[in-house]
């Protein structure tokens, strides 16, 4: 089945009932939508020629015409290939050759950079503007009903962010989008007709993926009129438009937060918020709960199983009679319906509850495999189950606690360190805002701990000593940081996750000693 078929039942059941919003204004309802993108499903097949399988990147930022075009492209049984639209026309131009793109839906603002960087290489590929007589057409043309596809064809091809080597492409089916689809009813959020989605994060991500159950239910689609994350607009969406969901990475939320506090806002009108996509600290997540109430739910995914690995439910996060509850809001909940998750050793042997191991899951949710890398693919598809490059530990309750990627573990003088069990300590001094910690080659330990910390700026005196004196309190004296490097921000990617890569190449190449406060040089201190 064809999971554009979510959309023409919608529209078939709740014809008049409004679907997309620009701000709090509706646009079209499910029957217009539906109908303009079964026209533009039409123009792909007919008009352009493209086969049953073909890609279509989508290059947009979030607009109601990318909607469109994401439903236009599955009508129409081709493959959807979102690029995020912060990415370099080069990077973009990389992808559509990768995928052999056969058209990009492009927003007004990208087509120039993007037709200058398709020029240099290769293949002419043909753009679709809104905005342009040529997206007119589309949405004008003689409409064709949803395509048929098989559940196991090719839907989706996401790139993953590469932040080794070049992005690889994610090779999602009708099935994965289904199935993850129904795991977010029954671990997410059951969803009334009533909420509202809003976007906030780019459509391209999660967002993008999470607008199916919204449209299955027949709700609004807010897309915020700035096209992104701004946390006065969502207050005011919130109190307008009523019954607000939305997914929003870690750091989002708690700029959300901090805004509902400062200005007194009535949450009331946020529903769901959804978190997920990079590590949420306790402290963040408890305030979260004091001054937003129990609307918050947590999911863990990958690419490569889409927003579908565990789930921590907003009853579970708002129990706090639950004697288990600090450990519960510190993990990532417990696997998804459809999916079976374990945590193994390097030979795949499932780990005994409480120890630590990679994190590999199996279901419907998983990917076939990345596109035209078979090298890749059997290195993290092995015997059915993906291998997430995620640590993590089981407890007996099947509840899943993170510590870090493989490959971000330190390993100082023969002991491992995960970096996440440093952050969570530096977070709760009060002077600190965003810190992340990394490991430094070290010829004597091997490897040492350096922590990049952003500091309020309202705590000008607090140094190295100071935060050394917190960490001894709480921690092991090995895992405390031998450096810091305070910094003005932490480098982070379009999903505003923190790029590890950076400040390890700004350690190599001594980018980071400009940064120090009070141009002072890294200071080692006592072991
Ligand atoms: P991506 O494929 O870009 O969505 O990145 C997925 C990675 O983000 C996962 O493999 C985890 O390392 C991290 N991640 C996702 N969700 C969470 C979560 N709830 N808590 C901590 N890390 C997460």
């Amino acid at each position: 089945m064809n999971l554009a078929r979510i959309l023409a039942r919608s529209a078939r059941t709740f014809p008049e009932r409004s679907a997309l919003l620009v701000g709090a204004k509706c646009v079209l309802t499910y029957a217009a939508l539906a109908a303009r993108v079964a026209r533009m499903a039409g123009y792909l097949r007919q008009n352009l020629g493209l086969a049953p399988g073909d890609r279509v990147a989508i290059y947009m930022g979030n607009s109601p015409e990318y909607l469109e075009s994401l439903f236009g492209v599955l009508w129409a049984g081709l493959v959807v290939v979102p690029v995020n639209a912060k990415l370099h026309p080069r990077e973009v131009a990389w992808i559509v050759a990768n995928a052999q793109a056969r058209l990009v839906c492009v927003s007004p603002e990208l087509a120039a950079g993007l037709a200058g960087a398709l020029d240099e290489s290769g293949p002419a590929v043909p753009l679709l503007m809104p905005g342009e007589g040529h997206y007119q057409r589309a949405v004008s043309a003689l409409a064709i009903p949803v395509q048929e596809r098989a559940p196991e064809d090719l839907a989706w091809l996401f790139y993953t962010s590469g932040t080794t080597g070049q992005p690889k492409g994610v090779m999602l089916s009708h099935r994965n989008l289904q199935a993850m689809t129904a795991c977010f009813f029954m671990d997410v959020d059951p969803v009334a007709c009533e909420d509202a989605v809003v976007y906030a994060a780019p459509l391209s991500h999660g967002a993008g993926l999470y607008s199916f159950p919204y449209v299955v239910r027949g709700c609004r689609h807010v897309i915020p009129e700035s096209g992104g994350f701004d946390p006065d607009e969502l207050i005011n969406l919130a109190g307008r438009v009523g019954r607000l969901a939305l997914f929003a990475a870690p750091t989002m939320v708690r700029r959300l937060v901090e805004r509902v506090k400062s200005s007194g806002a009535d949450p009331s009108g946020f529903q769901t918020i959804i978190y997920g996509g990079g590590p949420m600290y306790g402290d963040d997540i408890r305030a979260a709960l004091d001054v937003m109430g129990p609307r918050f739910v947590q999911i863990y995914g990958q690419g490569e199983s889409p927003m579908t690995i565990t789930a921590l439910s907003r009853s579970l996060l708002a129990d706090r009679s639950d004697p288990a509850w600090a450990q519960r809001v510190a993990s990532v909940g417990v696997a998804q319906t459809l999916v079976d998750v374990r945590i193994v050793d390097r030979e795949g042997r499932t780990l005994p509850n409480d120890e630590v191991g990679e994190v590999v899951v199996c279901g419907d949710t998983v990917m076939s495999g990345y596109w035209r890398n078979p090298e890749a693919s059997a290195a993290a598809l092995r015997d059915g189950w993906l291998w997430t490059g995620d640590m993590g530990s089981m407890d007996s309750h099947g509840f899943v606690t993170l510590k870090d990627r493989s490959k971000d573990l330190i390993i100082s003088g023969g002991s491992n360190i995960y970096p996440r069990e440093v952050e969570e300590v530096l977070i709760t001094h009060p002077a600190v805002r965003e810190v992340s910690v990394i490991g430094r080659h070290d010829a004597d330990w091997g490897e040492v701990v350096v922590a990049f910390v952003v500091l309020d700026p309202a705590a000008a005196d607090v140094g190295q000593d100071e935060l050394d004196r917190h960490c001894l309190e709480r921690i092991a004296r090995f895992k405390r940081p031998k450096e810091y490097r305070f910094v003005d921000a932490l480098p982070k990617n379009n999903y505003g996750k923190v790029l590890k890569t950076s400040l390890r190449l700004m350690l190599d190449d001594g980018q980071a000693e400009g940064m120090l406060r009070d141009g002072r040089r890294p200071q080692q201190s006592a072991s």
